[in-house]
This record gives structure tokens, C-alpha cells and sequence, in this order.
């Protein structure tokens, strides 16, 4: 039935309701109204269709036609890419998929197929000069193990294109460096893709810590845990890897800490553990844990590991609250929990915020920032912070001792500007 019909339909269907009711005053008053919704702005929403008493429901999503979008490559076609990189594509409203980038041509071609990649966008890590020649890339984002973001990015710099990188961003500070000195040289955005900057849950949590309304956070802990299989993986091998739990979600507490407070941290305190004999540990730390000073008072204790059981939680602890903030690293399942005093009672919010792809939130915001000039929120400068204070941190797991970082004045000094509200659509 075509849609005139059905609305058709549904006006006499109301009408016969209304004569059974006795008439056509009933009958106008029992036809239903159709939310056609209204476009203004170049932008369509719908009425208010619950009452103040329920939260809001954001307007649709409004995303940019594919013509106005930004253009990205995606280079590496492992699990982060296929399993969560590719779909956000579907979901986000500034980046499109315009090409692959990959070692393995039949996966590639595979991919394209499913993506709506068109085939002689796919290109192998040694295209580079058909790479640039291609103007609908404007954007490669790098998801290759952690040693090979450096050459990707300087390749990728050196063809015009910016870059998206995953974390961590480098396994040298000296690569983070050169990565980006290559950006800076070419005139291209660096971004890292710090996912739970961009998430809403640690946006909200961010604002709390900030805002003063509960006092001055002085206690953070972090804990991100997984128990890993497959000791061939380029993971366990430190020269692809960098490290063991540290650099690949320690960094999580690590980055939390320091986005949520805005500050740098002054002093390190670590040690690493490796269960003896464990075939997935003869390179890189099973275990590291690590506690952080802030110049506020503040301390962060974090702890990684890749043998213990999946737990990505941090707690915040301020005077006039505690926040419990579960799957606060997970791509899902986000849950914040702020226990403090009402009247005469504890009482213990749990704060319900829309779940959002934080793959499609991070690509949108590298398209705003290649679209407008923009400087990310996570810059390059951001990963070599993280890389400095991860160097520190193993330094001081060697030794045994505390090791001192350089005192940083000010807030956010490594990060873009500050991201406007939380987008609702
Ligand atoms: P995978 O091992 O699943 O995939 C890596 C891909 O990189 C391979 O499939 C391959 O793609 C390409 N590659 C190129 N050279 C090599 C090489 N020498 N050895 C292995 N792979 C190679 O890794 P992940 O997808 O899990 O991780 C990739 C990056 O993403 C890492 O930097 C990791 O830290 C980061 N990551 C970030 C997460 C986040 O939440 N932000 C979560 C998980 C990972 P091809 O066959 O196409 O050449």
C-alpha cells in the first residue's frame, strides 16, 4: 500500500469511529495525527510527543549529504577496522568510506564489496603515489599495529592526506614526534583516536570533575583487564607492540586520568609483573600498575593487565561524592553511578545518557576538524604526552623508584579546543 493510501485509510478508519460515535465533530476529533514532521533549516524535527516529565528525545540524526562529507581511507584491515571502524561509517554523520588500504587484496576486495567501496579504491601500503593522486580521500585512518602507525603517517602526511591514528600512538616518543613534525610540515591534522574523549558518558563524568559542584577531585582509580589467548600475536612481540597491558589499555587510565582532570601529571610510581614461564609474556609486561600525582593533590591509581578477567572501571572520588563509572574504556555498557548525600539519606544517581558509537563520534570529528581548519581535540601532541609518561612509567618500573616529570602549568595544554555540548542527534 502506498503511503497516501495508508494515511487514507487511517483518516476513514478514524471517520467510521466517529460516526459509531455519532458524529463528524467526533470524527474530526478522533483523527489521528500523522507526524509528517517539519523541515526548517535545512534540518526535520518532530513534535514533543512525551511530557515534561520524561527526558527529551533528541531530533532525528542530521547528517551531511555523502557529497559534502569527508572522504577516508582506512589502512589496515584488522579486527578494530572491520569489527567497529567500517560500520561507524554507517552511523556517522560528517565521514564517508571512499577507500581501503591493506597488505591482504582478497580481504580488501571482500570488504569493498560489503562497504560500497568502489574497486579501484582499494589500494595496497605500497600505492602511496596512487594513494595521492586519488582527491576523494581527504583522510587516512591508520589501524595497523603500533609500530607501523609512525610509517603509515609520514607516508600518509607526505600524499597531502590527514591523519587519523589509532592508539597508542607510536611506540617511541621519538616516532610521536617525527609524526608530528611530518603533519606539521605537510599542513595536515593529526588526530589520535582517543574514542573516550569523544564518548558521552566520560563527557558527562568530565564535567562533573570539573565543575565543582561536588569538590575537588583528589582520588581517581582505573582498572582495565583482559585475559589474553593467541601468545603469536604482534601484541606479545615488543617490537610491533611497544609493551604489553600498558600501552594497549593501561593507556586508557593513564589518558582518563589526565582528560578527566585536564592536568599533567608531575610524578610516576610503577611496577610490572609477568607470571614466570607464561609463553604470551617473554616480551611485554602481563601486568602494570602505576600511580599518578597531579599538581592539585589529586592521585590516579591504575592498573592493567592481560591476565586477569574483562573489568574497564574507574571510580571518582570528590568531598561531596563518589562516582562509580562502569565500562568506563568498553565500546559499550558505559554506566555512571554518583552515590552522595540527599537529606538525611545516601542516595546513588544512576545517570542514564544515550549510548553512542564512539567510532562514528571520533570520524565526525576529524571531518569537522578537516572541514573547518579546526584543531582536534586529541592531537598528536595528546599521544606524545601519553608516550613521555608510559617511557616514565617504565623507567620506574625498572628501578623501583618514583620518577618526576616535567611540572605543566594550566589546563588541557595538550589538546584542541574544547568540544561544544554533547551533540543530542
Ligand atoms: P589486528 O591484529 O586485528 O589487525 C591489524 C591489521 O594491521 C592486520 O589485519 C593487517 O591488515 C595490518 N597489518 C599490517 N602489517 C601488519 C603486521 N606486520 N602484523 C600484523 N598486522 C599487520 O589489530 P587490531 O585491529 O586489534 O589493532 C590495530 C590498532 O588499533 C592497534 O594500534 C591497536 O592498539 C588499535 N586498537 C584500538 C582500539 C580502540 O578501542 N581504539 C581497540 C583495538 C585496537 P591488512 O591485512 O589489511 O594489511
Amino acid at each position: 500500500m502506498s503511503e497516501p493510501d495508508r494515511r487514507q485509510m487511517l483518516k476513514l478508519a478514524a471517520a467510521a469511529a466517529g460516526a459509531a460515535l455519532g458524529g463528524t465533530a467526533a470524527a474530526r476529533a478522533a483523527e489521528p495525527a500523522v507526524d509528517t514532521g517539519t523541515v526548517a533549516g535545512g534540518k526535520l524535527d518532530f513534535p514533543t510527543w512525551t511530557a515534561p516529565t520524561e527526558r527529551p528525545t533528541p531530533p532525528p540524526p542530521a547528517p551531511l549529504p555523502p557529497s559534502e562529507r569527508v572522504g577516508f581511507a582506512v589502512l589496515g584491515l584488522g579486527r578494530l577496522a572491520t569489527e567497529e571502524i567500517l560500520p561507524a561509517f554507517g552511523r556517522s554523520k560528517r565521514a564517508k568510506l571512499v577507500a581501503l588500504i591493506s597488505g591482504t587484496p582478497d580481504k580488501a576486495r571482500l570488504l569493498a564489496r560489503q562497504h560500497g567501496v568502489a574497486p579501484d579504491a582499494v589500494y595496497g601500503y605500497g600505492d602511496w603515489d596512487r594513494i595521492k593522486a586519488d582527491p576523494a580521500i581527504q583522510a587516512v585512518y591508520i589501524v595497523t599495529p603500533n609500530a607501523l602507525h609512525r610509517e603509515a603517517t609520514l607516508a600518509a602526511a607526505a600524499a597531502g592526506k590527514h591523519v587519523l591514528c589509532e592508539k597508542p600512538m607510536a611506540t617511541s616518543s621519538a616516532d610521536c614526534q617525527a609524526m608530528i613534525d611530518a603533519c606539521a610540515t605537510a599542513r595536515r591534522h593529526l588526530m589520535i583516536a582517543y574514542r573516550c574523549q569523544y564518548e558521552p558518558n566520560n563527557r558527562a563524568l568530565q564535567d562533573m570533575v570539573r565543575g565543582g559542584r561536588y569538590g575537588a577531585a583528589l582520588l581517581y582509580d582505573a582498572v582495565n583487564t583482559q585475559n589474553m589467548a593467541a601468545p603469536t600475536q604482534w601484541r606479545f612481540v615488543k617490537a610491533l607492540a611497544g609493551g604489553g597491558a600498558l600501552p594497549d589499555i593501561g593507556l586508557y587510565c593513564l589518558n582518563g586520568a589526565r582528560f578527566l582532570s585536564g592536568e599533567e601529571p608531575t610524578e610516576v610510581y610503577a611496577h610490572t609483573h609477568s607470571t614466570p614461564g607464561d609463553p604470551r609474556f617473554r616480551e611485554v609486561e602481563e601486568q602494570v600498575t602505576f600511580t599518578l600525582r597531579f599538581p592539585s593533590g589529586l592521585v590516579a591509581n591504575c592498573a592493567a593487565s592481560y591476565g586477569l578477567h574483562e573489568n574497564r572501571r574507574l571510580g571518582m572520588g570528590m568531598p561531596a561524592a563518589a562516582i562509580d563509572f562502569a565500562n568506563a574504556f568498553a565500546y559499550t555498557g558505559q554506566r555512571l553511578q554518583i552515590a552522595h548525600r540527599d537529606g538525611d539519606a545516601e542516595a546513588v544517581v544512576d545517570r542514564r545518557i544515550a549510548a553512542k558509537d564512539q567510532f562514528a563520534l571520533e570520524l565526525d570529528h576529524m571531518a569537522e576538524c578537516v572541514a573547518t581548519g579546526r584543531r582536534p581535540r586529541t592531537p598528536g601532541e595528546e599521544g606524545l604526552a601519553d608516550q613521555r609518561i608510559m617511557e616514565a612509567i617504565y623507567r620506574s618500573a625498572a628501578t623501583g623508584q618514583p620518577v618526576a616529570l616535567p611540572k605543566v602549568e594550566g589546563l588541557d595544554t595538550t589538546r584542541g579546543p574544547a568540544l561544544p555540548p554533547a551533540d543530542q542527534g
